[in-house]
């Protein structure tokens, strides 16, 4: 099995090289030559397994270059004794047609952990495979929740270095203090004069800066990225809408062979890509629903097959899904212009000159037949919550209510009653002023006050993991300019520490 590159067919990298690298050098994404497919009954088989072996079975589909007794080590590590329990993806049933796959059980409470405790373990190998014996340094700029899944995922991890940048005042409290108290030998976090995108841009420029690459060669060490276009972020994802398709059929909810839909709160397009590989391998999905918040450049897109990025980006209380360029959209134009190579280069040229891109009505008619799309604003969400814990007693994030409007919206326009998974990416509690908010009305400035308002209204405790970051000394409370930036990194990871 190999990968090749979204914006030239003709680079073709085992998957350990891919992984190393994350982005090829052409700008492109890597995608699988050739999506693997189950075997008949295979699903059957894979209901019976635990989640660590069903994730070995489906990664060495794809991970030809690595054995199964270490693919099966990278799984066990990530999620045995990581999250609340060993199965690390809980379906939970809501009324006659609705899952609800939780995917925040790990330990920083949102879905990235399903990646980033794994991503770790296959560069590390992946490096002894296809690395140049460097020290693996990780640089991310996060707008919150991709920066303390990589901390956690990276800490103490043997051959690496991580440094995260986030936009001062740009994260919420608690995402702050996740990443300030974060522990291990090997992590430093700097808080960014500036917004998100200033803080992107200078660590992209870093990243590419050949003074501060050639500073760090000569130490033994080299940059790499845990950004979501890495190819070990989307194979792990894969498994859990297998799995989670696996569970149903074990649960005896449905018969091999039906057809579920699965909707996903997206933002960069990364987990819902993830299910339309599922579906490439053969599991029985139907309609694939994509919900956005108001930030709607994909409703758009996979409605009429027009991408504008030329419009006003709005702040919502999902702000993990507050985003206009999806670079994982990428992939997908790829697979469904028949691997147009040249194609993709032109589309994504138009996107940097135009912000924005067409495709023909023969790619138009192909996303419909795989998606729906939809969004809400803050209200519908807000709404949502509410109308979920009143009749389920069940409590959700703002991201994950999203998903569940958007949803609902679907059923009522198309009557398509089809069961549906519903990825569910945050614990309530990583948002929980915003979550207070729609179950009581009431306006409670400080995260940890609404939290516990949420345990007294809802009998749900807070996850120890963020409970106890009221009372944990922050240790990194650097802030620098952006242009202080290249110095942090070059004192932290250009030394030999
Ligand atoms: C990152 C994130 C999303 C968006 O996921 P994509 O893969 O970027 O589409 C949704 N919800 C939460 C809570 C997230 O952290």
């Amino acid at each position: 099995m190999k990968f090749q590159s979204t914006r030239n067919k003709n680079l073709r990298l085992d998957s350990a090289e891919t992984i190393v690298k994350g982005l090829s050098e052409d700008g492109g994404l890597f995608v699988p030559v050739e999506i693997p497919v189950l075997g008949k009954g295979e699903i059957t088989e894979l209901s019976k397994l635990s989640y660590c072996e069903r994730a070995k079975r489906i990664f060495s589909k794809f991970m030809t270059d690595f054995s199964e007794e270490e693919l099966f080590e990278c799984a066990k590590g990530a999620y045995i004794g990581k999250f609340e329990n060993d199965e690390p993806t809980p379906l939970v049933k809501l009324g006659e047609n609705v899952y609800m796959l939780e995917l925040w059980h790990g330990p920083t409470c949102a879905f990235k952990d399903m990646a980033l405790q794994i991503l770790p373990r296959f560069l590390v190998k992946s490096s002894e495979k296809a690395g140049d014996g460097k020290k693996i340094v990780i640089l991310t700029a996060t707008s919150g929740d991709t920066g303390k899944a990589a901390l956690e995922g990276f800490c103490d991890v043997e051959g690496t270095e991580i440094i995260v940048f986030y936009p001062d005042n740009g994260v919420s409290k608690i995402q702050q203090l996740q990443m300030q108290t974060q522990k291990g030998e090997n992590v430093s976090v700097c808080g960014v004069k500036g917004n998100f995108d200033d803080t992107q841009t200078a660590v992209k420029k870093i990243f590419t800066d050949e003074n501060i690459r050639a500073k760090l060669g000569e130490n033994g060490k080299r940059f790499s990225s845990a950004n979501s276009i890495n190819v070990g972020r989307l194979l792990p994802q894969i498994v859990y809408y297998i799995s989670a398709y696996a569970d149903l059929v074990a649960d005896g909810e449905i018969s091999e062979g039906e057809t579920v839909n699965v909707t996903v709160p997206t933002g960069n397009f990364g987990n819902i890509l993830a299910a339309y590989y599922a579906k490439q391998m053969g599991v029985p999905f139907g309609k694939l629903i994509c919900a956005s918040n108001a930030n709607n450049v994909l409703t758009d897109f996979l409605s009429t097959g027009e991408y504008n990025v030329n419009r006003d980006f709005y702040m919502t209380e999902s702000p993990s899904m507050d985003i206009l360029v999806s670079s994982n959209l990428e992939r997908l134009i790829f697979e469904l212009s028949g691997k147009d190579d040249g194609y993709v280069r032109a589309v994504m040229e138009s996107l940097r000159e135009h912000g924005e891109y067409s495709v023909p009505d023969e790619i138009l008619s192909k996303i419909k037949e795989h998606f729906a799309a939809g969004f809400t604003d803050d209200i519908g969400a807000e709404n949502r919550i509410k109308m979920l814990f009143e009749e389920y007693s069940y409590l959700c994030d703002t991201h994950t209510a999203v998903a569940v409007e958007v949803y609902e919206k679907y059923k009522s326009e198309t009557g398509d009653k089809t069961k549906t998974i519903i990825a569910s990416t945050a614990s309530p509690y990583k948002f929980p002023r915003a979550v207070l908010k729609a179950i009581s009305g009431e306006n409670e400035p400080d995260d940890f006050e609404a939290a516990k308002k949420i345990e007294v209204l809802s009998g749900l405790s807070m996850p120890k993991q963020l409970s106890e970051l009221s009372e944990k000394e922050p240790r990194f409370t650097n802030v620098c300019e952006r242009e202080e930036m290249a110095d942090f990194v070059l004192s932290t990871a250009g030394g030999d520490f």
